[in-house]
């Protein structure tokens, strides 16, 4: 059969914390070609941690290009024609492997692990001079989320790594730092670099000067070596090197949610993007200015797409546990057998019959940064059944959505007159709908969901010799958009979020 003439394609590796895949996007119209996803294992070995296998994180991505090129070979696509290819990743998950042998010298300690929360917590007393030295520096508040902390738990406790960094055989990094440096060779002239994006979720990355912190490094006791080389998000890192797409430029890498804010095509100052997976994160776009909050919220890098364009900074609301409560009564309860089933029994519903859940596994991030919080399901009655809990689930994202959208709005000064929305949660209508409900705006999702990809895709086509993507706003002017408008009166969502904010009180101060 005859190749189907497309034009320049561009990939995109997403490498989530539940899921790995690739999509295949043509540069020309933004269209999804094709894609594959591998669901990822997480271990909890102990109480409090989450880990995950940086071969198997490896292994999946190789896998999911395979397979896509397999599946544009049935669509009669030649693969010659994708140009290049981007990284968007989790964020903050720390890995630390052995340049000489390319194996990864301890499991990848995941952003939800909270074993370093006595870390965090010897590390606040001796802050030197004022507290604003670390959140003046990165943006962020000392927390077991970001990698610094991980980092120091795994030179502190793991033996192989305290050698291989006296050896000088020990490379840290973060998810797409890890990736790179093995898809572009490993131990054969792998490079190892991160993008400004990844680098400001480690807690040692200045942001305003765009490198690696030595005092920051010095307080958290980092040796600079084993740190990746910073880059912009958009240009060429270096060459596939093995499989079906060998010879391909790594040309665009972003954090997870900086793509989606790419791909939701927020370039603008005020425009804000909210994606829904294992966590929620609400980003709003503050231009070349570093905005710092007052409200419990993030000051990252939004991204820097290009070697000489300029940083855009971005506020952020995180939220720990999103879909992955739902995953929780999936594997944990038993009481859904797949993800979307979740939809029917909260449909059965209707309405929570006054059960509250603060899903408060990992304590609480934005905007509390309350470790000592735990999970509570509260309210309940002898009528409350498995359908009202599902209900309740579902609520509390959009709750938690609703509590950093607010602290987003004082910060910012201006509202925002619309939310829009991706990832992995958000096929499902109901919560769709008690999220409009509940913010009283209308919530705005592209009919093409993937946008952390296409982020990532189009860094990667707009890179520098690369060049087959424009990053201008009229190439996604067709976007097609789903809304929800609000459909209970406000009164009536204010009570309910009121009584939401009583539960998070009772969640608080469960472990000292
Ligand atoms: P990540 O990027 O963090 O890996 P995804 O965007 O892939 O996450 O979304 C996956 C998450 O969404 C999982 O935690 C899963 O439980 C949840 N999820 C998937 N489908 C649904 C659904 N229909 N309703 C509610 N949650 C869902």
């Amino acid at each position: 059969a005859k190749k189907a003439v497309l034009g320049p394609l561009v990939g995109a590796v997403d490498q989530g914390t539940s899921s790995t895949r690739f999509l295949v996007f043509n540069s020309k119209t933004a269209e999804l070609l094709s894609h594959h996803q591998v669901e990822i294992k997480q271990e909890f070995p102990r109480e409090g941690w989450v880990e995950q296998d940086p071969k198997e994180i490896l292994q999946s991505v190789y896998e999911c290009v395979e397979k896509t090129c397999e599946k544009l070979g049935q669509l009669n696509i030649d693969i010659s024609n994708i140009k290049a290819i981007g990284v968007s990743n989790q964020r903050e998950t720390t890995v630390v492997w052995d340049k000489l042998t390319g194996e990864p010298l301890y499991n990848a300690v995941v952003w939800l692990d909270l074993r370093t929360q006595s870390t965090v917590e010897a590390l606040s007393k001796r802050i030197p001079g004022n507290n604003n030295f670390v959140k003046s520096k990165t943006g962020l508040p000392i927390s077991t989320y970001f990698s610094a902390v991980k980092l120091r738990w795994i030179l502190d406790n793991v033996r192989q790594v305290q050698k291989a960094v006296e050896e000088n055989r020990a490379l840290f990094g973060t998810i797409d730092s890890w990736l790179i440096w093995s898809l572009t060779g490993g131990v054969n002239g792998g490079v190892h670099c991160t993008d400004v994006t990844n680098a400001s979720r480690t807690m040692l990355f200045n942001i305003h000067s765009l490198e690696w912190d030595k005092e920051l490094c010095e307080f958290f006791g980092i040796p600079m070596e084993i740190l990746p080389n910073v880059r912009s998000s958009s240009e060429i890192y270096g060459l596939m090197k093995a499989g079906a797409l060998e010879g391909v430029p790594i040309s665009g890498c972003l954090g997870d949610q900086s793509a989606a804010l790419v791909g939701q095509m927020c370039f603008l100052d005020g425009q804000a993007k909210n994606t829904y997976g294992t966590g929620c994160f609400l980003l709003c776009n503050t231009g070349r200015k570093c905005v710092f909050s007052e409200h419990g919220l993030l000051t990252t890098v939004a991204y820097k797409l290009g070697r000489d364009k300029p940083v855009f900074y971005a506020l952020e609301g995180s939220v720990a546990i999103a879909g992955a409560v739902i995953r929780w009564l999936r594997d944990n309860l038993g009481i859904i057998k797949t993800s979307d089933e979740i939809e029917k029994l909260a449909k059965e519903a209707g309405t929570s019959y006054g059960c509250y859940f603060v899903p408060a596994f990992s304590g609480l991030y934005a905007p509390y940064w309350e470790p000592s919080a735990r999970g509570i399901i509260c309210g309940l009655t002898q009528f409350t059944n498995k359908c009202h809990i599902a209900f309740a689930a579902l609520e509390a994202v959009c709750f938690q959505t609703r509590e950093i959208l607010d602290a987003m709005n004082r910060d910012c000064g201006i509202p925002l007159s619309h939310l829009q929305v991706d990832g992995g949660m958000t096929s499902n209508k109901i919560l769709m709908q008690l999220q409009a409900d509940i913010l009283y705006i209308p919530v705005v999702k592209p009919s093409m969901p993937e946008t952390t990809a296409l982020g990532a895709a189009m860094a990667a086509g707009a890179a520098e010799g690369v060049g087959v993507w424009s990053l201008a706003p009229e190439d996604l002017s067709a976007v097609t958009m789903e809304r929800f408008e609000p459909q209970i009166n406000a009164e009536e969502s204010e009570i309910r979020y009121s009584t939401w904010k009583k539960a998070v009180k009772k969640s608080m101060g469960w472990v000292t």
